[in-house]
């Protein structure tokens, strides 16, 4: 061992018994995070700790559940471990957890994502499982691709890797793909039958550039692909999951490792479809590695580990289930498990915007909280620091939320409100908005006599795919900034009409006669990354709101529309290859829709949307031609910053109150002198159409150009009725029918989720 090594693990060992002893805190990344600032080697040397190897579990959903589930089944079969099971998933985080632990056979680790590339050639671990990769983060890594690159590029530094991957997963096939390991790809080989969700990702191939299909989905992009252009598909199944039965007190299906034949059926007593993946990856690695069916049943009939995953208690008389969610995918499945129980119950959503929870919340309109408001008897309470953004969310699906700060507060509504007594209640948190609740509920169940063990409990049971909640949260929060690769009482309100769902497609809800203000909503099947859609959520139920009616119309990759019959056309954002793709689709509606704009058709772009408006946009060093319908560039200057990721709050002539909005582009955009821009930037933090334009976006006659994702017209609903105002115009032309002006609306939600974030930015309101 060299000095430095010596160093390094001294200083992590005295490191780890001065916080555990005086500060009682477990040390769970600070002591490797100062161990690797004197050895960035150390892990390499450390690995010498475990006599046969280690694995890694990756993904963005169910990471720590399954690290635990598969700790527990090697220490089931008898195998020493060392293990960072809290979740602690950095590097420092491992490093931590190797310089903590005994010397022991098997390293078992949770990793980051984007660590990965770090950990991984020096812990040169055997086998790494690769869950899933949905979007999350997008602050941190701007785009699933570079994810995927960086995964690829941790494997390739590590030859002697096998890579055991979810095949159902077009992303992942994507890495396993591009790298020379040996890989063992596991799937579901049947469709389990699950309602769809309205946003997915990687709708376009991972090989070439074309659309995906699907000869059964499962949820998010998981199921089984193809590409009609190139050839790429789902890779044949390794190891096959079969007879899912997704009973609601017990899971069970078949497992076969077709390499070897080997059959086995595995059960759980919770019951969840993104169990049957996590369940089904685990088993993989125990066909690996040799441990025993029996053994791996055993651990997950055990399985408690009591971290806020699907976690069950007993508070006063209410059975409550509490769980982590931090992504549109992780929400959604969570809804579904809250939608089985059909008895009149509360339901709490917990939203932070920490930097391990991701600062741009946009993606919470990318969750369909729409199938909430068709539950009768289910009242829903928003907290965390952004509740008024999440009560806003709720408000246009229909579902008027109250404000709490934690479960105490609904369970004292559940105690004073007639037939919710014995009701029971759900906590859905994010990363750092868990341990709070997590906290609270152990506290609460605690004084009620005992927690009771999941499987007792009364609620629906399954277990969270997502990350671990962060018992050293702070020391997480510090390291997570890199590497990056880019630098009550409330009810439902049974008045209110859902939103439609801009994807797949909308109904009208025209009265019988009356030609319906048309809203189109281009290409949602490729440009939906950062929340945009939400954009037509807001504006469609500001004119239901209003009796106005509606029609959204979404234009998918491969349907034709007719903007003649058009009032409003929104075009939101997204990564550069789906930008492109979708690209070729706008730019063959150039003449039609430089007609509709000079008719003063009303246009709503957003960041990809927004720069394809211009001359031309800059991919790398491929420039690619633009509408031209703004008189503008965008290009992609390699300044320091790869690309401009922030809060931003504007000053617009379209508003009189400040705008709010996140950013996140490579591009940078400039107007030709004499365009207007939307607004000009006032917070310190955002920088707009580039860090020397102090302004944001561009206006031409009804057109609206913005990089502000949030999404945007919630949250500024002044924006939002000028919009609505152009487009009703714009209909009377078309129609020759005139609605009354808009009427105004109450707009207290708006308002409150807005000033949260003029007031974070220092901005003054009368701006
Ligand atoms: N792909 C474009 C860019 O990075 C647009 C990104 C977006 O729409 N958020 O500049």
């Amino acid at each position: 061992m060299s000095v430095k090594a010596a160093l390094a693990r001294t200083t992590g060992n005295v490191l780890t018994w001065g916080l555990r002893r005086l500060a009682h805190r477990p040390a769970g990344n600070l002591p490797g995070k100062v161990a690797l600032a004197i050895d960035p080697e150390l892990i390499a040397d450390l690995r010498s700790k475990l006599a046969v190897g280690s694995v890694v579990i990756v993904g963005t959903n169910g990471k720590t559940s399954v690290t635990n589930l598969v700790a527990d089944a090697f220490e089931a079969d008898g195998r020493s471990i060392i293990c960072n099971r809290t979740g602690a998933n950095l590097q420092t985080g491992v490093a931590s957890a190797l310089l903590q632990g005994h010397p022991a056979e098997w390293g078992v680790f949770e990793s980051d994502e984007l660590w990965l590339a770090r950990t991984l050639p020096q812990l040169k671990a055997q086998y790494v499982v690769l869950l899933n990769l949905f979007r999350d983060q997008l602050d941190r890594c701007g785009e699933i691709r570079v994810i995927q690159d960086s995964i690829a590029q941790a494997l390739k530094s590590s030859p002697s890797t096998t890579l055991i991957y979810n095949a159902d997963d077009p992303q992942c096939a994507a890495i396993a793909e591009v790298i020379p390991n040996s890989t063992i790809a596991f799937g579901v080989d049947e469709p389990m039958g699950l309602e769809q969700n309205t946003v997915a990702d990687a709708s376009m191939c991972q090989r070439c550039a074309g659309m995906v299909s699907y000869h059964w989905r499962q949820y998010g992009q998981l199921g089984s692909y193809y590409c009609e252009t190139c050839g790429f598909e789902r890779p044949a199944l390794d190891v096959a999951a079969t007879q899912v039965n997704l009973g609601a007190r017990e899971l069970s299906f078949a497992v076969e490792d077709r390499r070897t034949h080997a059959t086995a059926t595995l059960t759980s007593p919770q019951s969840t479809p993104y169990l049957v993946y996590n369940l089904l990856a685990a088993w993989t690695l125990m066909e690996a590695v040799g441990i025993p069916t029996p053994v791996f049943q055993q651990a997950v009939d055990a399985f408690n580990p009591r971290n806020g995953r699907l976690q069950a208690y007993t508070v006063g008389s209410h059975p409550v289930l509490l769980n982590l969610a931090k992504n549109p995918t992780g929400f959604n499945q969570n809804l579904k498990i809250v939608e089985q129980d059909q008895s009149p119950k509360a339901v709490a959503f917990f939203i932070n915007d920490q930097i391990a929870d991701g600062r741009d919340i946009s993606w919470i309109w990318d969750i369909d909280f729409e199938e909430l408001a068709s539950q009768p008897g289910t009242v829903v309470f928003a907290g965390g620091q952004r509740k008024n953004d999440l009560q806003l969310r709720l408000k246009y699906a229909g579902i008027s939320a109250e404000l709490v700060e934690g479960m105490e507060e609904v369970f004292a509504w559940m105690a004073s409100t007639p037939g919710y007594k014995n009701a029971p209640a759900y906590a859905i948190a994010n990363y750092t908005a868990l341990p709070p609740v997590h906290e609270e509920l152990d506290r609460l169940a605690q004084r009620n006599g005992e927690g009771v063990a999941l499987a007792e409990a009364a609620a629906p049971a399954a277990a969270e795919a997502a990350e671990s909640q962060a018992t050293d949260e702070l020391e997480v929060a510090e390291s997570q900034a890199a590497p990056s690769q880019a630098s009550t009482s409330v009810t439902a309100d049974e008045s209110a009409v859902p939103a439609e769902d801009p994807v797949p497609s909308a109904a009208p809800d025209a009265e019988q006669g009356t030609d319906p203000v048309r809203i189109v909503h281009l290409f949602p099947d490729l440009l939906n990354l950062y929340g945009d859609g939400g954009n037509v959520r807001a504006l469609a139920q500001r004119l239901r709101w209003r009796g106005i009616p509606v029609e959204v119309e979404a234009v998918r990759f491969e349907d034709e529309v007719d903007l003649t019959q058009a009032d409003l056309v929104f075009l939101g954002g997204a990564p550069d290859r789906e930008q492109r793709l979708a690209s070729q689709r706008v730019m063959a509606m150039k003449d039609e829709l430089a007609a509709y704009v000079e008719a003063d058709g009303v246009l709503l772009a957003i960041c990809g949307g927004y720069q394809m408006l211009g001359r031309i946009w800059l991919l790398g060093d491929d420039e690619v031609e633009g509408l031209g319908i703004l008189p503008m560039e965008t290009k992609r200057p390699g300044t320091a910053r790869e690309r401009l990721v922030d809060n931003m709050v504007l000053a617009s002539p379209l508003a009189t109150r400040p705008v709010v909005a996140y950013e996140n582009h490579a591009g940078r955009t400039y107007l030709d002198a004499g365009v207007e821009p939307f607004g000009t930037v006032l917070s310190s933090v955002g920088c707009g159409n580039s860090e020397e334009s102090h302004a944001d976006g561009a206006r031409y006659r009804n057109v609206l150009g913005t990089y502000g994702h949030g999404p945007l017209l919630p949250k500024n609903p002044e924006v939002a009725d000028w919009l609505l105002t152009q487009a009703l115009e714009r209909h009377s032309q078309r129609t020759g029918t005139a609605f009354a002006p808009l009427a105004p609306l109450d707009d207290s939600v708006e308002w409150a989720a807005n000033d949260v974030m003029v007031q974070r930015l220092g901005v003054k309101s009368e701006a």
